[in-house]
């Protein structure tokens, strides 16, 4: 599966740099991590044994600034899967114009196996091994799979100790009470459901006329799944990992939130008491939901979800990756044979990262910003970046074959990346 990633991130940055203005010096630098660290943690597990857990930290490119990514607490956690997506962070961070390169962690293991004890212990262990490596104007680590602002919070706090002084900076994604920034909890869901409006504006769509599938109904999924209902758009299906519920009618989001809060579980949302009878619904597996008859598709759980096994099952119009990694390449293809517009991972679900910049920003200025703030900033900045990417797939409408918004934004960042590679000199440079 890492391969995978890895292979297919290269083949789309093969693509869009046919059509960006760089140099083959800055293609060549991009094909390699520019530092890769692999760390053994010794814990002091509850009943007194002794375990060492494997951990990563990989800084793929900094040309553009410091470089950023979340940290990973997961059984497939390799050093190949954490290469990749430093790769793609380099990527998404460029296509949103952050002063920031891309990097990633991660912690092989088994989280849920932890206590809270031992996971702390864990998290302060990681950065007693990778201190060195990471810092506010080096590296700046954040959330992923599995980690959280608690877990955030216990990094920075570490991070500080080694340092011997306060360093907010070090780490985004934190406690609101520790410096974390208002707003980033949601920025996500936030930042995705804004490229989808601008998207749908361009369309001439009407929200009141579109239907709406999101797989994955965790932080990104449930946030932009509930901006949509309020929004107008019918929200026909939802699930997560135990499966999903649909209803042609639309689904009320709000109390599938409330009841998922409650049971834990999305299939027990609408076997409960009076909201049964409230909303006629079916249960439908993910593997159902991914192929509904609906116009948007919204992948918010795993990657390599829309594969070539399925890719020709698909019947939405339109795709928002707001997950990592949903669709591979070769579904990729499959999909633009068939006329699915598809917005890919490193636009859609780049609010994150976005609002992690504004931590960053208000942890060193000292300056903290109201939550209307935050979410206005967001708005501008992420649907100025869309727009953009639109243009760039106009001007490209006529080209054969036609360039894909994924292609779009890969050029897009590739172009900042290539320039701020070639402003350090490039072969034509050096022979004139
Ligand atoms: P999360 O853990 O909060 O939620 C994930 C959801 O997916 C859960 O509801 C889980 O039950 C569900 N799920 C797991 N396996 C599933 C399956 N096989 N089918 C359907 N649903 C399944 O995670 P999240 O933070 O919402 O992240 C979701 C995706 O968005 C990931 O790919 C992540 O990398 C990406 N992402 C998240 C952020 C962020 O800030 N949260 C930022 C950028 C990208």
């Amino acid at each position: 599966m890492p391969a995978t990633l890895l292979t297919d991130a290269s083949r789309r940055l093969k693509k869009a740099a046919i059509y960006a203005p760089i140099s083959d010096d800055a293609t060549e630098r991009l094909k390699f991590p520019k530092a890769s660290l692999k760390v053994a943690i010794p814990v002091r597990m509850d009943n007194g044994s002794l375990r060492v857990f494997e951990g990563y930290r990989v800084r793929y490119d900094d040309t553009r600034g410091p470089t950023k990514g979340g940290i990973r607490f997961h059984p497939n956690v390799s050093l190949d899967e954490v290469q990749s997506l430093a790769f793609w962070m380099t990527f998404k961070c460029a296509a949103v114009n952050l002063p920031f390169g891309g990097a990633k962690g991660g912690i092989t293991l088994n989280p849920k196996e932890l206590s809270k004890f031992e996971l702390e212990r864990l998290s302060r262990g990681y950065i007693n091994a990778i201190a060195q490596f990471i810092g506010p104007d080096l590296d700046i680590p954040a959330p992923d799979v599995y980690t959280n602002a608690m877990i955030m919070g216990w990094m920075m706090d570490q991070y500080s100790i080694i340092k011997g002084k306060r360093s907010p900076a070090v780490i985004t994604g934190k406690p609101v009470s520790m410096g974390g920034s208002l707003g980033r909890n949601t920025a996500t869901g936030t930042g995705a459901f804004h490229v989808l409006q601008t998207m749908m504006a361009k369309a001439n769509k009407n929200p009141e006329d579109l239907t709406v599938a999101v797989q994955g109904f965790g932080n990104a999924g449930s946030v932009i799944a509930n901006l949509l209902f309020q929004a107008g758009y019918k929200v026909v299906a939802v699930s997560d990992s135990k499966g999903g519920i649909y209803s042609p009618k639309g689904l009320n989001i709000p109390d599938v939130q409330k009841f998922k809060k409650e049971q834990q579980e999305m299939q027990a949302v609408y076997c409960k008491d009076t909201v049964c009878s409230i909303v006629e619904h079916d249960n439908i597996t993910n593997e159902e939901l991914l192929t509904l008859d609906v116009d948007i598709l919204i992948p918010a759980a795993l990657e390599n979800q829309i594969t070539a096994e399925n890719a020709n099952s698909i019947k939405a119009r339109y795709i928002f990756e707001v997950a990592n990694g949903p669709v591979t390449a070769d579904a990729d293809a499959i999909l633009e044979d068939k006329g699915v517009s598809l917005f890919p991972d490193i636009l859609v679900n780049a609010g994150g990262v976005m609002v992690s910049h504004f931590e960053w920003v208000q942890n060193r200025s000292g300056l903290y910003w109201t939550l209307d703030e935050v979410n206005s900033r967001l708005r501008s900045r992420i649907t100025e970046e869309t727009e953009t990417i639109w243009h760039l797939a106009q001007k490209h409408s006529h080209s054969n074959p036609k360039i894909s918004f994924r292609t779009a934004a890969y050029i897009h960042a590739l172009s900042r990346l290539g320039e701020a590679l070639d402003d350090r000199g490039t072969r034509a440079y050096y022979n004139s």
